[in-house]
């Protein structure tokens, strides 16, 4: 990824006078999280740091990624060898901020010995907020990862699921990504019957059968970007199928559209998830659905906002968020339905996930 617009860090500077314990002002931030070095930018590499401050924004990693480094564009790179911490101690100055929340308690205290004049203050989870909100070209990495999410959806349906382990399966859609030079964003989940009573379930040796329910959640990572979906497909013909699976199916989808409904700009995170949980539990299930509705996607797979019971976080316009549903039905059998959207001022922008959710019969 090169090219990051400097807007984030503009963004980002913004915050400073804000950004420390109880609203304080910070003289500068240190950002080590790499997720958060990458979104700022666009650096790749093992090994980095940020420092911003109002008037500098310098960009540190050692010797092995000078070149990538020289490509930076808007930071002042400096290559630090040999003692890291020490290198990065010459540019503190004031009031300044660290990722408390990823820093071990070693690496804070090797700092703070480090930077003496300098009054570390913890200021974790700066980044992460502004990293909610998405910029039109994460936006449009977004849907290239969730539109061959989707061709890959095709190629699944068209190919059927039942004669193969769900270690088959899981197999031939890893593959795949990596054929189109993807990664998975996680370890695809295939779930099959009663394996899909486990919302986390491991692609295992079970053969799929013919009459039952298989949920497939997967993801792919491409230019750094996360897609996020899941399907449960029925497998054999339409007269196969038990009727619990179809009633469990059809309480799912309506709760994942009703999920859909109340998203939007200023909806908290737990009035959106009741909104879909509701239904479930109108309908008698409300035992079986044990996971939060939905959280952001982005650079991370899970990242902020969530959606469920206790979230306090407020949506805003520009968001990526799923809303994935499930009845679980131990011994039995299972239902996710998930979509991934962006959340606009009315209600959801668009919808990433394009793949039909009315009951799909597979062979
Ligand atoms: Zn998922
Ligand atoms: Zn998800």
């Amino acid at each position: 990824m090169s090219g990051v617009s400097q807007a984030r860090a503009d963004r980002l500077t913004g915050e400073l006078a804000s950004g420390g314990p109880g609203g304080s002002s910070l003289d500068g931030l240190l950002v080590t999280n790499l997720v958060n070095v990458e979104y700022l930018t666009g650096f790749t590499g093992t090994n980095g740091a940020c420092l911003l401050t109002p008037e500098r924004r310098v960009f540190l990693t050692d010797f092995r990624y000078a070149e990538r480094a020289a490509e930076i564009e808007g930071w002042e790179v400096e290559i630090v060898s040999g003692q890291w911490l020490i290198g990065l101690a010459g540019h503190l100055e004031g009031r300044v901020g660290f990722e408390d929340d990823r820093v071990t308690v070693r690496t804070a205290n090797e700092l703070r010995d480090a930077a003496e004049r300098v009054e570390l203050v913890e200021a974790g989870g700066l980044v992460e907020r502004l990293r909610r909100v998405k910029d039109a070209d994460e936006v449009e990495r977004v849907a290239a990862a969730a539109a061959m999410t989707d061709q890959l959806y095709e190629l699944l349906i068209e190919r059927g699921l039942s004669g193969q382990t769900e270690a088959d399966v899981d197999r031939w859609l890893t593959r795949w990504m990596r054929e189109q030079g993807a990664e998975p964003s996680f370890p695809p989940i295939v779930a099959s019957g009663p394996n899909g009573a486990s919302p986390h379930a491991e692609p295992g040796s079970r053969e799929i059968g013919r009459g039952e329910l298989v949920t497939i959640d997967m993801g792919i990572k491409l230019d750094s970007y996360c897609s996020d979906c899941t399907r449960t497909f029925a497998t054999g013909a339409e007269a196969d199928l038990d009727t619990l699976s179809r009633e469990i199916y059809e309480i799912t989808l309506r709760a994942n559209e009703a999920g859909l409904a109340a998203v939007k700009a200023g909806a908290v995170g737990a009035e959106v998830d009741e909104v879909a949980r509701a239904v479930i539990r109108d309908a008698g299930y409300g035992e079986n659905f044990g996971h939060g509705l939905g959280h952001g996607v982005g650079l991370e797979i899970h990242e902020a906002p969530r959606l469920g019971p206790s979230s306090k976080d407020e949506l805003m316009a520009g968001e990526v968020v799923t809303v994935e549903p499930g009845i679980y039905v131990s011994g039995a059998t299972g239902v996710r339905i998930e979509d991934m959207v962006l959340t606009g001022e009315n209600g959801i922008a668009r919808n990433f996930s394009s793949i039909p959710k009315s009951l799909t019969f597979v062979p």
